[in-house]
């Protein structure tokens, strides 16, 4: 008789469960203010070996962790623990398809006041079935945003805190309301930070080109992974500077990053068309190359890619 697949599995106080019995309390510090950080990690089948390979599974855990120490977050588990624990849970859960996995650390406790300190955290993960995010071919029509990004002085942005969506979610919002794919958001001194849930990149005689760390952006390492597969394998010119809100309407190709958004190709902004509407040519040779990089095919950056079978 064929193994039944066990339907999605998560890891939740220490333990592995069903999904459907992973719950938390109305009471939760975590979910009243927002103290909750995460991370985003793809699992990509590859047919030939048929094994599900997990991209940068130990950068993911790393910045998590890492992060932490700004939530004032402590957990039992250790980042080879995490590591371990994402893997077994896609194989408890039987998939063999492309994935995704959601590490959270919260704080757990179901106490009032939202100090952080000496409040109780716990990590919990689970894994969905997850195919593309956004459109990666035809190009996306995006605006900018009325919403400020918010300032790392605020909400610190480097920290992939559930709080920090709500500024993600109504800028996204706004754009598919004005009937646009997705936003990208300008600092409160204008220059620009990202998208709502991804990394900006512009084209500009041949350099390629990315907002700093220090822009209020959450430190991609998608947007990391471009940087070094276009320098290292195309031999293009990369640079990290502030970007301007005019030149995403004269550069010569826009695009964004990020682990759901892989490589998008953006096709507008605010209706002024870039590239005569199409995906630019060093737009999809990344694209190209980012694909054949999280599928496991290229050798030098094998290592990026953890089998979880
Ligand atoms: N910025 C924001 C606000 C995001 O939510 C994401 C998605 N995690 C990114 C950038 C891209 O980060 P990464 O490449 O690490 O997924």
């Amino acid at each position: 008789m064929a193994k039944m697949n066990p339907g999605p599995i998560a890891y939740f106080e220490g333990n592995y469960v069903p999904i459907e019995e992973a719950k938390i309390s109305v009471m939760t510090h975590a979910f009243n203010y927002g103290t909750g950080l995460f991370e985003g990690i793809r699992g990509y089948y590859n047919q030939e070996e048929d094994n599900v390979l997990l991209f940068r599974l130990k950068e993911h855990v790393d910045r998590m962790v890492r992060n932490c120490r700004i939530m004032c977050m402590e957990i039992p588990e250790t980042a080879t623990d995490i590591e371990h624990i994402c893997a077994e849970l896609i194989r408890r859960s039987g998939f063999k398809e492309d994935v995704y996995l959601r590490p959270v650390v919260y704080k757990s406790e179901c106490s009032l006041g939202p100090a952080v300190k000496g409040v109780e955290s716990r990590f919990c993960c689970y894994v969905i079935k997850l195919g593309d995010y956004c459109d990666t071919q035809s190009g996306l029509d995006v605006a900018v945003s009325s919403w400020r990004r918010l300032s790392d002085n605020a909400i610190p942005t480097r920290v992939k805190s559930t709080g920090s969506y709500i500024n993600s979610s109504l800028a996204a919002t706004e754009a598919r309301q004005s009937g646009f794919h997705e936003a990208i958001f300008l600092r409160e001194n204008g220059t620009v930070a990202e998208g709502s849930a991804m990394n900006i990149f512009m084209i500009l005689n041949g350099k390629l080109i990315t907002t700093p760390p220090n822009s209020d952006i959450l430190v991609g390492i998608t947007r990391n992974t471009i940087m070094e597969i276009a320098h290292d394998l195309l031999g293009v010119e990369v640079v990290e500077r502030d970007i301007a809100r005019t030149e995403l309407y004269v550069c010569d190709e826009l695009f964004f990053s990020g682990t759901g958004a892989q490589v998008a190709p953006v096709r507008s902004v605010d209706r002024r068309l870039l590239n005569d509407g199409k995906p630019g040519p060093l737009t999809l040779q990344l694209q190209e190359t980012y694909f054949s990089v999280v599928q496991g095919r290229e050798p030098k950056y094998r290592h990026w890619c953890t089998p979880v079978y």
